[in-house]
């Protein structure tokens, strides 16, 4: 938009903040307050589709955003394009109010950040009662420019209060539109089994200039721009997919170097680093298909890898000797007659398709001497006899 028609947005946006005045610095609403509210419509489906809807209008939902929860209170947003960003924002912050001691509690979009490494560059100690504290974010909801934070034990309600400076980080797709939608999506983080809270809070801050609030794209607005991979930034870091991933129980953590691992980073993780350093990922999937069977918000995981891989290739990611080894492999493939070759001549095709380098580390398969297609053909024909 051009700035004459963001001044413009910027008017009707006050006006919208004067009329809702009433707008709590803190609501909490208690976890079965929420379930006897909303419990007839709690129909997972249609929180799914609200989680879509805030990503197909993120832009000018975070405009809107930003002037309620900034232009009224003073709270300062900082928009980072990558982690940099993030730690150089902080580290202004941390000179300028001469910050000593720090209080946080691990989150996975902190350790994407690379915060550990950052306090103990910056000598922060760890405190209970801090100069800083940083407080997880779940969401930012757009129609009222609040916070959305899950508490477990009403410990954030008093950390919020108790004078420290408050830093809030979160990726440009957390966001929701309104707090209608933030009440339903309470309902399904309560339900799903790793999540253990007690209370919603919706917090918004008032005159003092105490709170900071990071919102960091680092490769999801590239997401946000393909058609079908953006549906991937509606995951909610549930885990449920990793538990029925065969790939997954057998390689773990540790080959992914990142905090995002499993199904679901085998998506993303190209996008939120590169994809020369990270596109192997996508090809480690045998397409079974179970993660999307699982997954709390019905993503298409299987489809968007495959997406991946087609996005690679078409942008010139894939080099051009595994594209002609692909292109080998799919003609033979796709030929019954080749298929239905002897063992020998098979063997020698699977071990020039599989390269050298593959040969010299592990052993060839082992190929069957009758193909699969005349196996299966006669255990048919005796199934009819
Ligand atoms: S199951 Fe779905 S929502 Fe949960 S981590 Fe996997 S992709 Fe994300």
């Amino acid at each position: 938009m051009n700035s004459d028609a963001y001044f413009g947005f910027i008017q009707d946006s006050k006006s919208v903040i004067a009329k809702k005045s009433t707008d709590n610095k803190l609501n909490i609403v208690s976890k079965s307050e929420l379930f006897s509210r909303l419990f007839s419509a709690g129909d997972r489906d249609y929180i799914v589709s609200v989680l879509q809807k805030s990503l197909e209008n993120l832009h000018d939902n975070l405009m809107d955003f930003e002037c309620k929860f900034s232009s009224k209170n003073g709270a300062k947003i900082y928009w980072a394009v990558d982690y940099d960003d993030v730690l150089n924002g902080l580290h202004t912050i941390i000179s300028k109010r001469k910050v000593k001691t720090i209080n946080y509690h691990s989150d996975y979009l902190y350790e994407e950040v690379g915060l550990e490494d950052f306090f103990k560059k910056e000598k922060l100690k760890y405190s209970d009662i801090a100069d800083m504290q940083f407080i997880k974010a779940d969401r930012l909801i757009c129609d009222m420019g609040s916070i959305l934070i899950f508490d477990k034990d009403m410990s954030v309600a008093e950390r919020l209060n108790n004078g420290s400076i408050n830093v809030f980080i979160v990726g440009i797709e957390q966001l929701i539109s309104s707090m209608a939608d933030a009440e339903l999506y309470s309902m399904l983080m309560f339900s799903t089994a790793k999540k253990d809270y007690n209370s919603t809070i919706f917090y918004r801050p008032l005159v003092r200039d105490n709170d900071f609030l990071f919102i960091v794209d680092n490769g999801r607005s590239t997401m946000l721009s393909m058609q079908k991979q953006r549906i991937a930034l509606t995951c909610l870091h549930c885990g449920e997919c990793k538990k029925v991933c065969p790939v997954y129980n057998i390689v773990g953590d540790k080959p992914y170097n990142n905090v995002f691992t499993g199904p679901i980073a085998n998506v993303i993780l190209p996008f939120f680093e590169t994809v020369e350093s990270y596109k192997h990922v996508s090809y480690a999937c045998l397409m079974c298909g179970n993660c999307e069977k699982v997954c709390t918000v019905s993503i298409p995981i299987k489809d968007l890898i495959i997406e991946n891989r087609i996005y690679f290739r078409e942008n010139k990611y894939v080099d051009s000797i595994d594209n002609k080894r692909y292109s080998t492999y799919k003609k033979n493939i796709v030929s019954r007659s080749k298929m239905n070759k002897s063992k020998l001549f098979r063997c020698a095709a699977l071990k020039k398709f599989l390269g050298k380098s593959f040969c010299k580390k592990r052993k060839m398969p082992l190929l069957e001497s009758i193909p699969f297609n005349k196996q299966y053909i006669k255990k048919n024909q005796n199934n009819v006899r």
